[in-house]
């Protein structure tokens, strides 16, 4: 029988030894990732890690070598080299001191390259435990988008950058959403309703994985 003493030290070093567990949250332009992950931090604490986000903030960096690439495929909504993303991505995880181990990254892997990165750099070091999918029409995301664009400063809110991230999104995210849905690590959201229902169904998924 071990004591108490020695149960509490071997859980602490399990979370320390644990792998971070990681759910990827995918879905068009405006489906809704950011507001999710948003009510999941308030409620739960866990990590939001957004690519686009960590990218935006890497493009605004005082000498950044990549600030202009990085516009550049904003603007055009194609995709930045994995290399880049892959390792905001594991810097920002190795920053985040948390005791839960519990990440969202969200808006990424959007393409086959995305995926291939991911595989070869980072798979391994993760538990990846599912995939949130938000399900919106080009129409419902648009709307959101501009009404967004209005505030949000975003060079890409607005209607030719919307056309090309929508086109990127159906061309070459969806293949990756099919990829893990083979898997079975797909749930599928219809994100086009209120964000409350919306997080209530997110919730069932988390309560069903352990989150
Ligand atoms: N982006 C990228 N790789 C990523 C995530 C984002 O290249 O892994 C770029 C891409 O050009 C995308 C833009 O950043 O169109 C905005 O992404 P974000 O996820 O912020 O947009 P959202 O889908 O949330 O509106
Ligand atoms: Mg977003």
């Amino acid at each position: 029988m071990l004591s108490w003493a020695s149960r509490t030290l071997v859980a602490a070093m399990s979370t320390m030894t644990r792998k971070p567990e990681v759910l990827f949250v995918l879905g068009g332009p405006g489906a809704g990732k950011g507001t999710v992950c948003g009510k999941i931090v308030k409620k739960y604490g866990y990590v939001h890690l957004s690519a686009g986000d960590l990218l935006r903030e890497e493009r605004a960096k005082p000498g950044s070598k990549f600030g202009e690439l990085i516009e550049s495929h904003i603007r055009n909504g194609t995709i930045v080299p994995v290399k880049i993303t892959c390792s905001l991505l594991d810097r920002a995880m190795q920053n985040s001191e948390v005791s839960h181990n519990k990440y969202l990254i969200d808006g990424f892997p959007r393409n086959q390259d995305n995926l291939k990165g991911w595989t070869q750099d980072m798979a391994e070091k993760v538990d990846l435990k599912g995939v949130l999918f938000f399900d919106v029409s080009e129409e419902v995301c648009t709307k959101r988008c501009l009404g967004r664009g209005a505030t949000s400063g975003r060079s890409d809110d607005n209607l030719e950058s919307l056309k090309k991230r929508h086109h990127t999104y159906i061309n070459d995210t969806m293949p990756i959403v099919d990829h893990y849905k083979k898997l079975g690590l797909v749930y599928t959201f219809n994100g086009e309703k209120s964000p409350g229902a919306v997080f209530k169904a997110v919730e069932q998924v988390l309560t069903k994985i352990g989150w």
